[in-house]
């Protein structure tokens, strides 16, 4: 059926937020909606992030917003605020409909709630119940050539300071059968890049009683599959794509996982592995359940068996009753991994985290220095390492041109390239793979001419 109603989707936050408002796309196109720009869309709907206080506050500029440009909008809000009472407290009559987003099947009966005029047909098949199944609903996804497929959703880990468990609950995985559908899928449609997205995507099993189609005896047997093997089987699956993954938990990776990655052909060597901290006490009082020397143990096993591999991390800075001496584990441990690239995030306290008992005892100013502090070392390591790249050849998938006009894309180790041979402008390589050599290096990115 076709309205004339339309949507727009602001997203906030994580490839899993992003995934999530693909899925809420095909949900809304399904009930007839069509895409329009924020401003004339009957309909918006805002996947917020809860993950800090900056990404939190991003929303009370934006509704005020939106309303003002169009008083009659309706505002849907999903994701982590969704389920957030203060939050519902403080904005709660600007927001028409609050939605989990592992509610999305309600969300035809709270619209029609809303209005009457349109929308009644049944848009889920038969194998679509409810919870975590909304991920089974076929997204529309925002690219025609990588995609993200989320193999789960939740986390059971409690980082004191995290508040995905609370905000998305507990872990639940897809079957491997349907991962594998999806993937067959996009691939036929001639995907390239296909990233397996989760909380903690080295913690994957698949449900119990699915359908195990493998002659791997272990498996068979155990009955399980677990992350290291549906990457072999997304691997086997026949075509020209490469395979990427996040995040990887430090505590649930195993040496049949790292010898995975670096053995089958498809998988990019790129490994984020978040560290957060690299102080043994610091570690403990975040529940990350690692210590330093495991990680770096992890570090010596991923160099050893994979020489090119491109390592990245997520790292919190200030987290209460971190000491300057702690804060230099940090520090080394940047020195040591020799980071490609690294996401830093000054600590932020959480409604409903553990760390809350903490005092936020670490001056902004200070969260800032160590920040920066970090950023230097990365600058040096990553800059060091794209300088091997120079005089060599890649394989680079072509994202799209840059305000130059350049084409640019990635390398397998997830390093942006720059294309500089001008021969080339007028060519569409958007999502195709091409092979170049580069010239040029500097700390985030690389140059290089298109060779074939
Ligand atoms: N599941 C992923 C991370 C999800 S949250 C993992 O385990 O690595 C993404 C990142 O946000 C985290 O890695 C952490 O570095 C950061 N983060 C989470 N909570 C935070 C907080 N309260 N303050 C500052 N940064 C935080
Ligand atoms: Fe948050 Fe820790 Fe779970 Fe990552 S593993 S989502 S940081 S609780």
């Amino acid at each position: 059926m076709t309205t004339n109603k339309t949507y727009h989707i602001i997203t906030i936050g994580c490839q899993m937020n992003k995934s999530d408002s693909e899925r809420i796309a095909s949900y809304l196109e399904n009930l007839g909606y069509q895409e329009s720009s924020e401003k004339e869309a009957d309909l918006v709907v805002i996947t917020t992030c809860g993950v800090r206080q900056s990404a939190e506050n991003r929303i009370y500029g934006i509704i005020p917003k939106l309303k003002k440009q169009n008083p009659s909008v309706k505002i849907i809000l999903t994701g982590c605020l969704a389920g957030r009472e203060d939050v519902k407290k403080r904005i709660g009559e600007k927001v028409d409909i609050w939605l989990p987003v592992k509610e999305l099947e309600k969300l035809k009966a709270l619209l029609e709630n809303c209005e009457d005029d349109f929308c009644n047909t049944s848009i889920y098949n038969s194998k679509y119940k409810t919870n975590d199944d909304y991920l089974k609903l076929k997204p529309k996804y925002n690219s025609v050539f990588s995609a993200f497929v989320p193999i789960g959703n939740g986390c059971d880990n409690f980082c004191t300071y995290c508040v995905v468990p609370y905000a998305r609950g507990s872990e639940k995985y897809r079957s491997a059968e349907e991962i594998l559908e999806e993937v067959k899928i996009l691939v036929k449609k001639g995907y390239k890049e296909i990233a397996l997205i989760a909380q903690n995507v080295n913690s994957y099993k698949s449900d119990a009683n699915v359908l195990i189609n493998t002659n791997d005896a272990d498996c068979e047997s155990k009955k399980v599959i677990n992350f290291s093997k549906l990457l072999q089987m997304v691997n086997d699956i026949k075509g020209d794509f490469w395979i990427r993954f996040a995040t990887s938990h430090p505590k649930d990776m195993s040496d049949e996982l790292i010898e995975t990655i670096a053995s089958r052909k498809k998988i990019c060597h790129h490994i984020h592995l978040p560290a957060q901290a690299g102080d043994d006490d610091v570690l403990h009082r975040m529940n990350r359940r690692y210590t330093r020397g495991h990680y770096l143990g992890l570090i010596k096993k991923i160099k050893d068996r994979m020489p090119d591999v491109a390592l990245t991390t997520d790292i919190i800075v200030g987290f209460p009753g971190e000491t300057r001496q702690q804060f230099d584990k940090t520090k080394e441990l940047f020195e040591e991994v020799q980071y490609d690239m690294a996401y830093i995030a000054q600590y932020s306290p959480r409604p409903g985290t553990a760390a809350l008992k903490f005092e936020d005892d670490i001056e902004t100013e200070e969260k800032k220095r160590r920040e920066e502090e970090l950023m230097e070392v990365l600058r040096r390591t990553a800059a060091g390492n794209n300088k091997k790249y120079i005089g060599k050849k890649y394989k680079i998938l072509i994202d799209k041109k840059n305000k130059r006009g350049n084409f640019v894309g990635r390398t397998e180790t997830n390093k942006n390239v720059e294309i500089i041979n001008p021969e080339n402008i007028g060519r569409n390589l958007i999502g195709e793979f091409v092979a170049v050599k580069i010239e040029k290096a500097d700390d985030f990115g690389l140059a290089g001419k298109i060779i074939c």
